[in-house]
């Protein structure tokens, strides 16, 4: 159990990426702790993790609502007494042109992708740094690094995180803690629901491994990089796309 005893918050936790982040690091001994817009996903999501032998806790939190994030940290920190592990994972998409692209499209993708990002960490970042230290991991994409047509808006926020995750290793390394960013290829989970059936199958055809990822697949490297296994990783921006970039 390569994270027996950390306290890893999960954003976005109830469904797709973050569920399986969650149930991995379950078994991997974290207290998990689950926090999502959906309320009914994030008691299912916990009951799965304590079935899993682990142990959770579940919030409905608003990632955007810095009041929720607060108010979550406020309980965990009167559970456990730390915060070990934040894993950044809540994301949207509103996808359009250039051309096409609403102020609000354009303002929900900031607020979720970006902002919470900054606002959830800026919630744990004393607590870890009183803690001793810790890991913040943040959710970018292949398209924060290469751009996709349709996504002006989640590239910017995906861009965006890559520039948190320098900085704040550079601020916060001195402190004990790592950060982090992985930039996942196409994952099999429901953000990809709006995507029409042909564009996925071109999706696989790109990737060297003709196959679109599985969200265990993603799991398996937050896990990995809240252990003490990556204890010199700081910076970093892992892709992990099975190859469609090459
Ligand atoms: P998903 O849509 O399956 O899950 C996202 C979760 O975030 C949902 O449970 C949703 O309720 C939650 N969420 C959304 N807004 C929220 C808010 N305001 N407050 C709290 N929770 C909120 O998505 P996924 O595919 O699992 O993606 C997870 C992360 O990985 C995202 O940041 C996404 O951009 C990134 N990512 C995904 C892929 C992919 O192909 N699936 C690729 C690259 C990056």
């Amino acid at each position: 159990m390569r994270l027996r005893g950390n306290v890893a918050i999960v954003t976005g936790g109830a469904q797709g990426i973050g569920k399986a982040t969650a149930l991995k690091f379950a078994r991997e001994g974290a207290k998990v702790v689950v926090c999502d817009l959906n309320a009914d996903a994030v008691a299912s999501t916990v009951e799965e993790c304590r079935a899993a032998g682990g142990e959770a806790l579940g919030f409905r939190v608003d990632v955007t609502s810095r009041a929720s994030l607060d108010e979550m940290v406020e309980a965990v920190r009167g559970k456990y007494g730390r915060i070990d592990t934040l894993v950044n994972n809540a994301g949207i998409t509103r996808d359009a042109r250039l051309q096409k692209m609403t102020d609000s499209q354009f303002e929900e993708v900031i607020d979720v992708n970006l902002r919470a990002v900054f606002y959830a960490a800026q919630a744990v970042v004393d607590t870890m740094i009183e803690g001793g230290g810790g890991v913040i991991l943040n959710a970018s994409s292949v398209v924060g690094i290469y751009g996709n047509y349709g996504q002006t808006n989640y590239a910017a926020t995906k861009f965006g995180v890559i520039g948190f995750t320098k900085t704040w290793s550079r601020e916060l390394g001195p402190k004990g803690i790592r950060v982090n960013a992985v930039a996942p290829g196409f994952i099999d989970t429901p953000i990809l629901s709006t995507v029409p059936q042909d564009v996925l199958q071109q999706m696989r055809d790109k990737v060297p491994l003709r196959r679109l990822g599985k969200p265990e697949e993603i799991a398996d490297i937050y896990a990995f990089l809240a252990s003490n296994e990556a204890s010199y990783i700081n910076g970093a921006v892992i892709e992990v796309s099975g190859g469609l970039t090459l």
